[in-house]
């Protein structure tokens, strides 16, 4: 029997998305998927007990279907006029990206995005069977924004701060795009917390401008699973109207507004993270030599020399494999010459840093295939 054959053709052929490693036993340093050091607000687990209560009783109830305190709060947690209406909460980010997918990309409809940026974007346009159109950096991974005002997609997918490179894009070089791109920008801001800047200003001025934003990495929240959007409420509407009634379960709603309602414990880590990251970033520029973009989020994107000064993929794979063996995990993206020599490795902790750095060291004193 072939039951793949009663599948959609382009169903039967689909490439599954490649989460980073999670691995199930302790003992991992664990940078490989740009999770939070810090545990979340205290906030978040008194919630949690308040919504389960003694018994669990609440459970037996569905959630507030459209998650509306989470909605008013979130408007009001990035205020610039935005209100409720501009609001919709999903499960996790992703599940907002495949919403916007899911809407605006078909066949006959393309959905564009830059490589490199978050491998997420081709796997939800397979899903669909949509068309896509890829725009390519260049090794300076300066925004190519002319490439993308000329697309011909209908929505735009653009990782800012990108991942893995962590490099930002300027509000004025979005302008730029939303000046003569007529499809939609969707701006997919996970790590916008650890930037300078955000694009949530421009949207009263530009109507076709989405902004995605998640709680799993500045949040500290990645268990939990809860993202949203920003945008003008026509573009909401439409969302509404393709997603789950009950996309956001009632403890992650619980969760996220008490997270939310903690500003100050916020600011504080994510200033430690910034903090932690440019130390490491001179460190591996100034100390080791080694190239390394200038990194708006809460990764690092990095280029190994070897003792020899020599970079490239066999060198980034060999430091990557020296690295998993002493259990320090990060990540290495080896299927495109953009990022096949670098490594990503989101920042952890102090200590954590520590033994990244020290392993380094001691691969760089290991004599050749140790
Ligand atoms: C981590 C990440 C997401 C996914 O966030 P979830 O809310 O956990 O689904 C979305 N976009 C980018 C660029 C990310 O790095």
């Amino acid at each position: 029997m072939n039951l793949s054959s009663l599948a959609l053709p382009h169903v039967a052929k689909l490439h599954a998305y490649t989460p980073g490693l999670q691995p199930s036993e302790p003992g991992w340093v664990k940078l490989n998927t740009n999770e939070c050091p810090y545990p979340p607000s205290p906030l978040v687990a008194e919630a949690l007990r308040r919504e389960i209560g003694e018994d669990g009783a609440s459970l037996r109830l569905y959630p507030n279907p459209k998650s509306s305190s989470l909605r008013a709060a979130v408007a009001q947690h990035h205020g610039h006029g935005l209100r409720e209406e501009n609001i919709i909460i999903g499960n996790g980010s992703d599940d907002i990206l495949n919403l916007l997918v899911r809407a605006f990309c078909a066949p006959q409809a393309a959905a564009g995005f830059t490589f490199p940026s978050y491998s997420l974007y081709p796997v939800l346009i397979e899903i669909q069977d949509g068309r896509s159109n890829v725009i390519e950096f260049d090794r300076s991974m300066r925004l190519p924004f002319d490439r993308i005002a000329s697309s011909p997609a209908k929505a735009f997918f653009l990782t800012s701060p990108n991942a893995p490179t962590g490099v930002a894009f300027a509000n004025a070089d979005l302008e730029r795009i939303l000046a003569t791109f007529p499809g939609l920008l969707v701006v997919d801001e996970a790590y916008a917390p650890f930037a300078w800047e955000n694009a949530v200003e421009l949207l009263a001025r530009h109507p076709r401008l989405v902004v995605v934003r998640t709680l799993s990495k500045a949040y500290a929240l990645a268990g939990i699973r809860v993202g949203y959007a920003l945008a003008h409420a026509e573009i909401i509407g439409l969302l509404d109207g393709v997603r789950d009634s009950y996309n956001v379960n009632r403890l992650s709603q619980a969760a996220a507004l008490a997270a939310l309602s903690d500003p100050g414990y916020y600011g504080a880590i994510i200033e430690k993270i910034k903090a932690t990251r440019d130390f490491h970033v001179g460190d591996f520029i100034q100390g080791r030599g080694w190239f390394t973009y200038e990194s708006s989020a809460n990764f690092i994107f990095t280029e190994p020399k070897n003792a020899a000064g020599g970079s490239g993929p066999t060198v980034a794979r060999a430091a990557y494999d020296f690295l998993c063996a002493r259990k320090v995990l990060v990540r290495h993206f080896p299927s495109h010459a953009l990022t096949a020599s670098f490594l990503r490795i989101s920042v952890g902790t102090d200590g954590e840093m520590l033994v990244l750095s020290d392993t380094l060291d001691a691969w760089l004193k290991a004599p050749p295939n140790a």
